[in-house]
């Protein structure tokens, strides 16, 4: 973690954080921050590094979309609502360490760890917990770990677990009724605090960056594993997500980010 404290020249507030796909800046009000979505990508812990332009704006879009959704089936998160074309206003929260990660289908770490070909479908969903981490390169953890480090409460696990069962299940509908598999994806969760009580609600974001989706006919790779194996096509593959979800009324989606280019060579 960084925590900088410096004013963002522009809009005057102050940066709270900087992650490798996010800065976090001061809310208006108490107990609220503004996520601001950057084009930047990282992979392999960081290891390699780029940007994809325009995938700040789609990520937005598409979080904002899906926490939505998740709120309207009752699921507590963050997101208050959509400021702009590469913000968000969300409520604070202490991040809970754990990145849990959600599988349907063998891909990725799991493939490589076990031998397993990639594209397996599991016969029941696996949880995994991965302690938040970047100098010791998030490391897989079990329960025991979590409950042992205090990094969360057998109750707070238990709701992370449950959540994300909820959140597997409505999003693999969702997707699936857009010819779209969901492999598998990262949440990220956080404690919010009302005096001596707190409960875990879900935070950062859900986006192409931290989930695999793959197109159910072609098994076409819709997600930041373009980015991750050089495959190319990644800001048209973030848009193709955003299209199914029905986010962009034909055309405007490229309207959009020829717009935020425009800006950019303008200095703006
Ligand atoms: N993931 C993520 N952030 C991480 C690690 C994983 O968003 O730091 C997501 C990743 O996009 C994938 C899922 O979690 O959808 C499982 O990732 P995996 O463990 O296979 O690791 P990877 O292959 O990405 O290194």
């Amino acid at each position: 973690m960084t925590f900088q404290g410096k004013t963002h020249p522009m809009a005057r507030r102050r940066q709270i954080y900087e992650g490798k796909a996010k800065i976090l800046y001061e809310g208006p009000e108490p107990g609220t921050l503004i996520q601001y979505f950057k084009d930047d990508a990282t992979a392999f812990n960081a290891q390699k590094k780029g940007t994809i332009n325009g995938k700040g704006v789609l990520n937005n879009r598409i979080s904002e979309h899906v926490f939505t959704l998740l709120a309207g089936i009752g699921i507590p998160t963050h997101f208050i609502r959509r400021l702009n074309m590469r913000e968000q206003l969300i409520r604070q929260v202490e991040i809970v360490p754990i990145e849990v990660v959600v599988r349907n289908v063998v891909a990725g770490s799991l493939a490589k760890k076990l031998g397993i070909e990639e594209g397996t479908p599991l016969p029941r969903t696996i949880i995994e917990y991965y302690y938040k981490d970047d100098a010791l390169g998030d490391p897989l953890v079990t329960d025991e770990h979590i409950l042992c480090f205090g990094w969360a409460s057998q109750e707070e696990l238990h709701d992370m677990a449950d959540m994300a069962i909820r959140v597997n299940d409505f999003l693999s509908g969702l997707f699936a009724g857009i010819g779209i598999r969901l492999v598998d994806f990262k949440l990220e969760f956080g404690r919010i605090w009302d005096n001596d009580y707190s409960r875990i609600i879900l935070a950062d974001e859900i986006s192409p960056d931290g989930c695999r989706l793959w197109d159910m006919t072609t098994g076409e790779k819709l997600d930041k594993d373009r980015f991750r194996r050089d495959l190319g096509g990644e800001v048209e593959a973030y848009q193709e997500v955003a299209r199914r979800l029905g986010l962009f009324p034909e055309g405007e989606d490229s309207a959009v980010l020829d717009l935020e280019s425009h800006r950019k060579r303008r200095g703006k």
